[in-house]
């Protein structure tokens, strides 16, 4: 089963081909707003979840079978990517295969580690995110590991942007009543003007979550959050790449398989042998592109194609 998947249109990166370097839901929290669904493995032990050399090997394979090169190489996947031990090596092994940019999706739990620090150096992109300078805001949002400390974490990042000279995108994710209110604005917006960030994305649960308490922000409350963070901030607008030029073959097989019947995740998983996050990433993109809609049966969800619901 491979762990490359895409490339997927990401909304920050472009056409991004991504490493899945953890198993699905191996994550240091259980944010309330993960579109992955509730984390199994919650920890902040790293672990070679796979062995490097098959990641290599996958990574080479998939780059000689694409007829385009991707703009980015991202490790990401439906966990926390920096909990993958020999993470360091895979960047610099990485970028040995391919002359494009490195990216790393993590969301900043082990960025007080120094191990973590030295393996991030290599990678020419990093996407912390950061939603919450309180305590209780963190928690309820992040569900975080016991052994993930708030103060640790902040000080981490501010450890390696003092270090790390790629370009870096901090991402804020806002829901309605748990870290928009004038406290938490105030709180985290002081400690980012202290903090070293090219860019700060202000975003905030476009996707369902695993929370029905995750209530997303409308566009103009997005605005108003915007003037705490200055200049720097944006708000995330849609992929700069559109989902029907990067149609990939996984995505090609997983639309003919749904025209036939709706699956669900675990169908497609099962059916094509595809992972499970690189199904998940697939059926975003293709909802994104209004190719498949999402039909609810009790507690399952199908997806079929969209010319088939307008029938
Ligand atoms: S950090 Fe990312 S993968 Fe982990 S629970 Fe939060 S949103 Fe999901």
């Amino acid at each position: 089963m491979t762990r490359i998947f895409g490339p997927v249109p990401s909304r920050r990166l472009g056409r991004s081909l991504g490493i899945d370097v953890i198993p699905h839901k191996t994550c240091s929290f259980d944010c309330i707003y993960c579109e992955c669904g509730k984390t199994t493995d919650k920890r902040c032990r790293r672990e070679e979840f796979y062995p490097l050399g098959e990641l290599l090997d996958e990574l080479d394979n998939h780059l000689r079978e694409m007829p385009e090169k991707p703009d980015v190489i991202t490790l990401s996947g439906a966990g926390e990517p920096t909990l993958y031990s020999r993470m360091g090596e895979l960047i610099t092994k990485s970028k040995r295969l391919i002359d494009i940019p490195v990216a790393v999706i993590t969301n900043s739990s082990l960025m007080d580690r120094k191990d973590v620090q030295e393996e991030l150096m290599p990678a020419d992109i990093l996407l912390p995110s950061l939603d919450s300078a309180l305590e209780e805001s963190f928690q309820l949002l992040n569900r975080p590991h016991p052994e993930c400390d708030l103060k640790n974490i902040i000080e981490g990042l501010r450890t390696v942007l003092s270090k790390f000279k790629g370009k870096t995108y901090l991402e804020i994710l806002f829901l309605e009543g748990i870290n928009t209110d004038r406290k938490n604005l105030l709180a985290l917006s002081s400690v980012i003007k202290t903090l070293d960030f090219d860019t700060i994305q202000l975003n905030t649960a476009v996707r369902p979550g695993t929370e029905k308490s995750a209530h997303p922000l409308d566009i103009n409350r997005l605005k108003e959050i915007r003037q705490f963070f200055g200049p720097k901030a944006e708000i995330i607008a849609a992929p700069k790449v559109q989902a029907e030029k990067t149609e990939t073959d996984a995505e090609k097989k997983i639309l003919s398989l749904i025209q036939r019947r709706p699956c669900t995740v675990e169908d497609i998983n099962r059916s094509l042998g595809i992972p499970v996050p690189g199904v998940v990433k697939i059926i975003y993109s293709l909802l994104e592109g209004n190719k498949i809609v999402k039909e609810e049966q009790g507690t399952d969800i199908f997806y079929t194609t969209a010319a088939r619901d307008n029938n």
